[in-house]
């Protein structure tokens, strides 16, 4: 049986069409055409309703507000988010190393999440600077942390009469941020393993410290309780503490591809930022 194809004009149409249906939003398609691809050159058999929301001027956009939260709408690429002047900087550089450009045009990030693969780039920096995700049905709004909304691999806690509308990050600062996507090679390459992580110093002592694993679990991992261990720390403490921090981060990730690999490698980029900004002077990225 061939499933109904419906192309929305606005986003209340479209509501309406999802909430009557339940037909799946396709937005750049590089998940849901490759996932179920029939051949090439043959159209993908999608066993369910779907619904191409690309033309809806609703969900496009990335504003800044003016308590210095960014809004990304829904459908923007991961070229638009890196080229945004006021991006933070671990999304942007996130956004950057997805794909290729060709799939950095047409992928988007209400995609990269409704898709919910741990090794998906942007639920990583997001999740480490606490972003948040609104919803939407005909009715209303509904809106949570981005943690909470991607429960584990390729599951989401989107209603079916549901959209993505979009995330919002909120003011960040920090006085060192570290970023690090490792794949098969620099370009066009699912990611093996990330880290995103950032630490603020303020007169010896760490006063934020946060840190998110992408492709270490079967969702991004954020452990406020190994965060816990560094924070309210002074830098000359720091090695002391360090080897508690990192057996409870081992603990906290669960990667199930190549996981010695994965775990040695995560706690030297981990050991790495973290002694290194501990000696450093103010206000830089380290690579
Ligand atoms: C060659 C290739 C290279 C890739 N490289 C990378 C990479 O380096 N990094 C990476 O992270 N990913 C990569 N991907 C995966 C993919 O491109 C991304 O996950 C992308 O962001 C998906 O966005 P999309 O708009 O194309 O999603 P779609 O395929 O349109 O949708 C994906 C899922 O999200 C749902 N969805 C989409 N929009 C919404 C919405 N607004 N509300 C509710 N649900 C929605 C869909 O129903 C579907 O379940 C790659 C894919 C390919 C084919």
């Amino acid at each position: 049986m061939v499933e109904k194809c419906y192309i929305p004009s606005s986003l209340e149409e479209a509501l309406k069409i999802r909430r009557e249906t339940g037909a799946r939003p396709l937005a750049g398609g590089s998940d849901l055409m490759v996932q179920y691809k029939q051949g090439i050159g043959i159209t993908p058999a999608f066993p369910f309703p779907v619904m191409i929301i690309s033309k809806l001027e609703e969900l496009r956009g990335i504003r800044q507000k003016d308590d210095g939260s960014v809004e990304i709408m829904a459908l923007a690429t991961p070229d638009e988010i890196s080229q945004c002047p006021f991006m933070p900087w671990h999304v942007k550089n996130a956004a950057s190393r997805m794909g290729a450009i060709a799939l950095r045009n047409t992928a988007t990030i209400g995609g990269n999440i409704g898709n919910a693969s741990p090794k998906g780039d942007l639920p990583q920096p997001l999740i480490l600077l606490d972003a948040e995700i609104v919803l939407r049905n005909c009715d209303e709004e509904r809106i949570m942390p981005l943690d909470e909304f991607i429960l584990g691999s390729k599951k989401t806690a989107l209603r079916d009469d549901e959209i993505i509308y979009k995330i919002i990050i909120p003011p960040v600062s920090y006085s060192y941020a570290y970023y690090r996507k490792i794949g098969t090679r620099k370009a066009n390459a699912i990611s093996k393993l990330s880290l995103s992580s950032l630490i603020t110093i303020e007169e010896g002592v760490i006063t934020d410290f946060r840190a998110a694993s992408g492709a270490a679990g079967p969702k991004v991992i954020r452990s406020r309780e190994s965060e816990n261990i560094l924070k309210g720390k002074r830098i000359d403490e720091v090695q002391d503490v360090l080897p508690s921090f990192l057996d409870s981060w081992n603990d906290a990730i669960s990667p199930h591809a190549m996981p010695q690999y994965r775990r040695n490698t995560t706690r030297r980029m981990l050991e790495h930022f973290i002694l290194t900004a501990a000696g450093m002077p103010e206000n830089q990225i380290i690579e």
